[in-house]
């Protein structure tokens, strides 16, 4: 079969391969991989900023079809299921963090598509545990963005507890931002504020809206702290949403959320460490959620309202491609173009 393989460590080292259709062991199904959503992960794999341990099978954000079941998941799967599955292959199932249904960040994961066999394959073994069945009614192209909804649906239900909020901030307009905008609008907030850059501009900006933002801020046409200080009568936001990773609307970010206001933390940054003014975290008495990835729970909860909010998340597709066209795909997404695009592997 073809499958996408970081074939060796280094900057690039990936291509497209022929490679073995994988044996499932009895606790596992055999998923037709229908579509592989192109992450910011996978460009850090690409670029070797991101662990990875080849050869390794790239992809992580997938939906599909069984066509074969392990003998020991026979009562939960059948061949013919759609199916949509988290990446926490290798978490060890017995240690705190896996009992308390926290896998996401177990010591002993091997993050698929990274350290495991991914999903930019004709097929791909799963254990069954990471497996959710895809509610009817959903289009592979919504489920393709499942993984990432999920995230968004961890930071700000489970980590950030949010709902009473008024009025949000959400620093960021690709994805996470995005869905979170979603979010923030499903959850009846009033007022929600997400910024950008000129990047966002065009498409991601009107995108915002139509997922519910309230207003839309180019940071670097605009001045933020003055919008945010009018829409919130001079106090700030409830709850601020960080999902740009960047040092610039990290600083400032802690300006704009009021006193005993929430912080949401989504977005990762490149360097190790940046500056912040910490004492603003005590004087405001300012609650932190810092998040990552996305635990069974909040599959979950993502899958339960995917289809309610199909409408939006479809619009978040921006491109669909073949396999050999990767290399276009991530350039779009290392050129800020789109939100997100799927590669078709039946194509
Ligand atoms: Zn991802
Ligand atoms: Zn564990």
């Amino acid at each position: 079969m073809k499958a996408l393989v970081k074939y060796a460590s280094g900057i690039g080292n990936v291509g497209v391969r022929d490679v073995p259709i994988p044996e499932i062991a009895a606790d596992e199904i055999l998923i037709k991989i229908k579509y592989c959503g192109i992450c910011g992960t996978d460009l850090h794999i690409y670029a070797d900023e991101y662990p990875n341990t080849p050869p390794v099978i790239m992809g992580h954000e997938y939906c599909g079809t069984v066509v074969k079941v392990g003998e020991a998941v026979r009562d939960e799967w059948s061949v013919g299921d759609r199916v949509v599955g988290e990446l926490h292959t290798g978490a060890c199932g017995t240690c705190e963090l896996c009992q308390a249904g926290k896998p996401h960040i177990c010591d002993s994961k091997l993050a698929l598509g990274s350290k495991y066999n991914g999903a930019f394959a004709e097929y791909m073994s799963l254990p069954a545990w990471l497996a959710h069945h895809l509610p009817d009614g959903i289009s592979w192209e919504v489920a393709g963005v499942t993984e990432p909804f999920a995230i968004t649906t961890h930071c700000l239900i489970e980590r950030g507890q949010m709902g009473n909020e008024r009025s949000v901030l959400i620093s960021g307009a690709a994805t996470m931002g995005l869905m979170s905008a979603i979010w923030a609008s499903r959850l009846g907030i009033k007022t929600i504020i997400v910024s950008g850059t000129d990047t966002d501009q065009d498409m991601r900006f009107p995108l915002a809206k139509e997922m519910g933002a309230t207003h839309v801020v180019n940071v670097q046409r605009e001045n933020l702290r003055d919008i945010v200080m009018d829409l919130t009568n001079g106090v700030g936001v409830d709850t601020w949403i960080e999902c740009s990773g960047s040092g610039a609307a990290i600083k400032s970010g802690l300006q704009l959320v009021r006193k005993t206001g929430k912080v949401v933390l989504i977005g990762l940054i490149g360097p190790e460490t940046i500056p912040i003014p910490w004492n603003t975290l005590h004087y405001k008495e300012l609650d932190i959620a810092a998040c990552f990835s996305s635990p069974p729970s909040s599959w979950q909860k993502a899958l339960a309202v995917e289809g309610d909010e199909a409408p939006k998340l479809r619009q978040l597709v921006t491109e669909i491609i073949p396999l050999e066209d990767w290399e276009r795909g991530f350039d779009m997404m290392r050129k800020g173009i789109g939100v997100k695009i799927l590669v078709d592997m039946e194509a």
